[in-house]
């Protein structure tokens, strides 16, 4: 498994690597970093570099230990190498770079479970991805293609919807619905003094502090 960061870069970051644009999504566009050695880390570091003078950005960089959402996902970013147009994979697509570096075969498998999580979050389907190549013929992402066989893509796509299928993707409990639900269970531990159940009414809140992302509380 891997951490979701959230580390935006400035609005100010040069080259309008991030323009502010409200994006229009219908896609998730697929990338390989085309650099065997970076990061997720060195890439988001990368969109802030003084060094690094291209209009070109990404929403999510993901590689075997974590994904990082370097632009908010109702923002436009510039990955897509299409242009600006209303219906461009730049204005309509969530750009998500795979990185190269690391444990590859983790990093796919980390990349498909966002994607999937993505997706049903959205209620879309694998028919809403699309390759870098399917915008503007780059040949990306690169480590799916084999010489004109995109038979890596097909597989990648393929496991995404298994991830699906399986149900091994579940929407995250949000805390505050959580927290509602820990009201009711503090309702029933007032209403009684049997020790053993004011233990499992602890337990189960803990739980759902656990499933929401809260820290769990001492009994
Ligand atoms: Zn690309």
């Amino acid at each position: 498994m891997y951490m979701y960061l959230v580390d935006h870069i400035p609005k100010s970051t040069p080259h309008n690597r991030r323009p502010g644009l409200l994006i229009e999504d219908q896609w998730i566009t697929v990338h390989n970093t085309a650099n065997p050695s970076s990061t997720a880390r060195n890439e988001r570091h990368w969109l802030t570099s003084e060094r690094n003078d291209v209009t070109a950005s990404f929403h999510i960089v993901i590689d075997d230990k974590e994904a990082i959402e370097c632009i908010p996902l109702n923002e436009v970013a510039w990955h897509a190498g299409d242009g600006s147009g209303k219906d461009s994979g730049n204005r309509t697509s969530i750009g998500i770079e795979i990185c190269e570096s690391g444990n590859y075969d983790v990093t796919l498998d980390n990349a498909a479970h966002l994607v999937a999580s993505m997706l049903v979050e959205r209620s879309w389907s694998v028919a809403q991805l699309r390759r870098h190549y399917d915008w503007s013929g780059k040949n990306c992402p690169r480590l799916m293609n084999d010489k004109g066989d995109w038979s890596g893509w097909t597989a990648f796509v393929a496991s995404v919807a298994a991830k699906m299928d399986e149900g091994e993707v579940i929407e995250v409990l949000k805390p505050e619905d959580a927290n509602t639900i820990i009201l009711f269970l503090s309702a029933a531990y007032m209403s009684t003094n049997v020790p053993e159940a004011r233990k499992e009414f602890n337990r189960l809140a803990n739980e759902l502090r656990k499933a929401s992302g809260q820290p769990p509380e001492p009994n």
